[in-house]
């Protein structure tokens, strides 16, 4: 079933990925990979998604069927500048679930990823499975290269959370990211045209800044991508002036124009994250009574603090923050007093306490602590 060595010449390989499944992720792969074909690219569309592939659905292509030539897997073509290739092409009966399991589901994900004879693709899209479990794991390590991924969610605070997720998970593998989709995005009102902010405003701006993850823009909730989803016909394709449409290329412009995706190891190396509990910008001496954490990262070649964040912390209970502060990558928490709980709450999470520090700035603790000039005393809330 493999293709031969070196057929396949694929110029640029975009991953579409999600926290989580029902946040229009594959919606978003089929616009892309469309519109992409549409500017005049040959592009492929990979459908890995094994409990949902929903491509050749949204492509009106159920009933296409596979075939093989000279020992690789040919795609079906929905024009001749759109090759798709889908799990869902090779299910039997597409209306019985599939019960994976594991070295079955890794040689499927394989033989879709590397068996395939796509030739000559100017960008190959691959609509992911949703989260961050050793589907998607296999998916990016089968894949010969990866030059960078969208992440689609939702205002919603639940798919941010798991958002937070997929970009540790692109970090560790060093995927390069294009940035996020804010999908529904508000509801657009069918019957008067108006914008309705269903989940709130604003959580993905916020996650955004937090995380340094650019935003590539957003997708509002609209009738109308769902319809043309229903009737396998891509918005890009069916409406390209409608403002959902235009919502959609915006994004995909950004995508295609950036020369390197964002990437926070530019520089091959990951930056250092200290946590620094505060009070009016210098250090608290109770660690779960501070109004503000300071997130200092730091340049590990320099040592030197390349960027301050100041956020609230969530309600203080035990094992919150160190939950919290190892969703942002946190490293090393810099802390007047801590008690002992919670040092091992930390310590559970990788993350490395410095207690006793004295009363200075965030930015002053970390670089005297990289410098080996921090002088800690007593650790005064030793309980
Ligand atoms: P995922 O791939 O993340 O599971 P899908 O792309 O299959 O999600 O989308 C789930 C459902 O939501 C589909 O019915 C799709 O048509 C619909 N959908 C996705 N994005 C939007 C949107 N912006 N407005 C309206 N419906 C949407």
């Amino acid at each position: 079933m493999k293709k031969e060595k070196n057929e396949n010449q694929i110029a640029k390989t975009i991953l579409v990925m999600s926290g989580k499944g029902g946040v229009g992720k594959s919606t978003v792969a089929v616009n892309l990979a469309v519109w992409l074909s549409l500017q005049g690219k040959s592009t492929g569309l990979l459908d890995v998604d094994l409990h949902g592939p929903s491509i050749p659905k949204l492509l009106k292509m159920e009933e296409q069927k596979l075939f093989q030539l000279e020992g690789a897997i040919r795609p079906c073509e929905y024009t001749p500048n759109l090759k798709v290739m889908s799990i869902g092409f090779m299910l039997e009966d597409r209306n019985t679930p599939v019960i994976w399991r594991g070295p079955a589901k890794h040689g499927f994900l394989e033989q879709c990823i590397s068996g395939v004879g796509w030739g000559d693709l100017d960008y190959l899209v691959v609509d992911c499975p949703p989260g961050t479990g050793d589907e998607v794991l296999s998916t990016a390590q089968l894949l010969q290269k990866v030059d960078g991924a969208v992440l689609v969610t939702t205002p919603q605070e639940l798919a941010l959370l798991d958002v937070r997720k997929c970009i540790s998970f692109c970090r560790q593998l060093e995927i390069p990211l294009f940035g996020m989709i804010e999908n529904m995005s508000g509801l657009i009102c069918p019957h008067c045209g108006k914008k309705v902010d269903v989940f709130g405003r604003g959580a993905c701006e916020i996650a955004a800044e937090e995380l340094g993850v650019p935003i590539l823009g957003a997708v509002p909730m609209d009738p109308e991508l769902a319809r043309t989803g229903e009737i396998g016909r891509p918005i890009v394709e069916a409406g390209p002036e409608h403002p959902t449409a235009q919502a959609l290329a915006g994004c995909f412009q950004e995508i295609v124009q950036k020369p390197k995706p964002y990437s926070s190891n530019q520089t091959g190396s990951k930056p250092m994250k200290f946590a620094v509990p505060t009070n009016d910008g210098r250090l608290s001496a109770h660690f779960g009574h501070c109004r503000q954490f300071a997130i200092v990262e730091v340049d590990p070649e320099t040592k030197k603090a390349t960027g301050v964040q100041m956020l609230t912390p969530p309600a203080h209970e035990p094992g919150v923050l160190p939950q919290w502060l190892a969703g942002m990558e946190v490293q090393t928490v810099i802390a007047g007093g801590m008690g002992q709980r919670a040092q091992m709450l930390f310590r559970e999470k990788k993350i490395e306490v410095i207690v006793g520090a004295p009363d200075q700035s965030p930015q002053e603790l970390v670089e005297g602590y990289l410098a080996g000039r921090l002088e800690c005393g007593q650790n005064i809330c030793d309980h």
